[in-house]
């Protein structure tokens, strides 16, 4: 009868571990698939001044972890979201809505380059001057 139980308990454990398993390896597949449909921007000038204000719009929200996640497109007002985000010079930059990714996909210098403006950017341009 002890032994019967056992086998039961141990059934159930198996089905648990077995369950718990699947679920993460679907996750995994989850985010790969996320990961690939960001679309990568390369930029092709003004490179440095791009990164400069990119490393400042990281840090707004409190955390340098790369990822950028206000919306340059709304000048850092609104709140970014992962779905509409770009990579750009190994940061995720997180756009607020499908319009504000377009406009930013068309013009990637100019619109991080528009908030620069007012922010404080220490960069090679405040030395210069
Ligand atoms: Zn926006």
């Amino acid at each position: 009868m002890k032994s019967l139980l056992y086998v039961s308990v141990l059934l159930i454990f198996g089905a648990c571990t077995h369950e718990s398993g699947h679920a993460r390896g679907e996750l995994e597949v989850q985010e790969i698939e996320e990961t690939a449909t960001i679309p990568q921007i390369v930029l092709v000038d003004r490179i440095e001044e791009v990164q400069a204000t990119l490393a400042y719009a990281d840090g707004v929200d409190g955390s340098e972890d790369k990822v950028v996640s206000k919306c340059l497109s709304c000048q850092l007002h609104m709140n970014g979201d992962h779905h509409y985000a770009v990579h750009v010079e190994g940061y995720e930059v997180q756009l607020c809505s499908d319009s504000c990714q377009k406009a930013f996909s068309d013009d990637p210098a100019g619109i991080t380059l528009a908030i620069a403006s007012n922010a404080p950017v220490e960069n090679e341009e405040t030395v210069v001057q």
